[in-house]
């Protein structure tokens, strides 16, 4: 080696910025707590939360590109109260307060207070969004139901938006053979009466939990090709979901269903760097060791103190991401592969 020759100067500008907020579950009620009775939830305050967040957002040096909301943007309380609509305004009035386009993942909150149809006639459909860089607004996928579309917000550079609920019996008509399916998926690995309640046996069967879901085998398929473009024009991939999909990443519970054939196919390309999720509030992280892919769950706002924060922003370098988390949220640096 020369050492005559200095290194290069690390790139200090990055490429571009995005934020990335997960879990808000908004709704104007008093705070409760979690399923286990084991944390606090701050119904009102997340919005306080979101506030922070977007004022970050706006009044920093490089204006973030857009921001990645992880999904259950509203609590599902909302439809108990008959109130799904005004804290989805609520919400969506402070969203639109900033100078940043937002991308919205759906997770069971979403299917809690809207119903699918509903969900694609809604803004939470950001797929429609005016946007140019949305590459197959008309895509195929949507006309079965599934809500999943990629975009890239600078060349090189592309996001994937899954739709971790397509199998579930969440956001699925009763009548419908989806439902029936998930149904029959969900009684192999769960004899509770109460689906919502995790089946005695440890570990990963765990995940088989109706307020989860999982891929459809078209869903799979779709992102297979996406992917397979991607490693063509070799581009840096980030792709999100509501639910986790690697386990280390995630306690099993908050899992996805077939997270083992999601995991497959993001290892068997090059192209990505990055999967993101939300659902877990404690978060989680694992940096999957062969494929060198990491894999961030982010903190929840909604079980997040109101003196402290949940959100991100993500500066994204030639060859590496780094997350400056706000609050509970860890920084970050995560090295592409
Ligand atoms: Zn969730």
């Amino acid at each position: 080696m020369d050492d005559s020759c200095p290194p290069p100067p690390a790139q200090t500008t990055p490429l571009f910025t995005f934020g990335v907020i997960a879990d808000i579950q908004y709704a104007d009620i008093e705070d409760g707590s979690n399923y286990k009775h084991s944390r606090k939830r701050y119904y009102r305050n997340s919005l306080q939360l979101l506030r922070n967040a977007q004022h970050t957002w706006s009044t920093s040096a490089i204006t973030p590109r857009f921001t990645l909301q992880l999904g259950d943007i509203i609590d599902g309380f909302n439809k108990r109260h008959e109130a799904s609509d005004e804290a989805l305004d609520t919400v969506m009035r402070e969203f639109s307060s900033g100078p940043v386009q937002v991308h919205h993942v759906w997770g069971n909150h979403e299917f809690y207070n809207f119903s699918r149809d509903t969900l694609f006639r809604s803004r939470l459909n950001s797929s429609t969004a005016h946007c140019e860089c949305v590459t197959d607004r008309q895509g195929g996928l949507q006309a079965d139901g599934i809500y999943a579309y990629h975009f890239s917000p600078v060349p090189k550079f592309r996001f994937v938006v899954l739709d971790a609920y397509d199998v579930s019996l969440l956001g699925r008509e009763e009548s419908s053979v989806q439902y029936s399916n998930a149904l029959k998926l969900l009684k192999q690995h769960n004899d509770n009466e109460d689906l919502n309640h995790p089946p005695e046996s440890e570990g990963l069967e765990r995940r088989f939990v109706k307020f989860n879901g999982g891929f459809s085998k078209e869903q799979l398929d779709w992102l297979d090709t996406v992917l397979t473009l991607a490693d063509e024009r070799s581009e840096r991939v980030t792709v999100v979901s509501h639910l986790p999909v690697h386990p280390s990443s995630t306690d099993p519970i908050c899992l996805a269903w077939n997270y083992d054939e999601l995991l497959e196919i993001l290892h068997s390309h090059g192209s990505v760097v990055c999967f993101m999720a939300g659902h877990d509030h404690d978060g989680g992280y694992h940096r999957d060791k062969d494929s060198g892919v990491h894999y961030l769950t982010l903190e929840g706002v909604i079980e997040t103190p109101p003196d402290s924060d949940a959100f991100g922003t993500v500066s994204v370098y030639d060859d590496r991401m780094v997350l400056k988390g706000n609050g509970r949220i860890a920084d970050r640096e995560l090295l592409f592969p």
